[in-house]
């Protein structure tokens, strides 16, 4: 019972991840003329394909399917609404905004899986789950030294 609830925490983790995925490779076409930002942000991107890889060892190890994972995506969609959609000029100090707010959902639930797996004696899992949180608690900390300066040049560039 409790190992299914936390199999559904990581398929939750999965589609999160998947969120990352599509918005990181989102963010690195719009920040072209901030090459600091870009470069971030594919980072990121190569670190969130290989946080999805850990989750499908991780829902293997537990037998589950990793690929019933996508079934969570939608619950994503709030949060990644939150991305600006284009057409206004102070997008990148928004998307920032928004992918500061992700990453610290990011760092929330990786910190409740860990619990979980310390829990229920799944040690890999946690291991996993470890490894993921501090890249995103990285990259947390790399966007709140990115939003002063993202800010700045904005408002520099008149
Ligand atoms: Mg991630
Ligand atoms: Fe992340």
């Amino acid at each position: 019972m409790a190992k299914d609830t936390l199999t559904a925490w990581l398929r939750d983790a999965h589609a999160m991840e998947k969120s990352t995925v599509d918005n990181m490779e989102r963010l690195v076409k719009h920040v072209e003329d901030d090459p600091q930002l870009k470069k971030g942000f594919e980072r990121h991107l190569e670190e969130s394909r290989r946080q999805i890889e850990r989750l499908e060892t991780c829902l293997g190890e537990l037998g589950a399917d990793p690929s019933a994972a996508k079934d969570a995506v939608t619950r994503m969609a709030g949060i990644a609404q939150a991305y600006a959609s284009g057409a206004a000029k102070d997008e990148p100090v928004k998307n920032c905004l928004a992918a500061y707010a992700f990453e610290h959902f990011e760092i929330a639930s990786y910190t409740s899986l860990i619990a979980a797996a310390d829990r229920l004696g799944e040690a890999a899992v946690k291991r996993a789950c470890e490894e993921n949180l501090r890249e995103e608690r990285a990259m947390a900390d790399w966007l709140e030294t990115e939003i002063p300066r993202v800010t700045e040049r904005f408002l520099a560039s008149g």
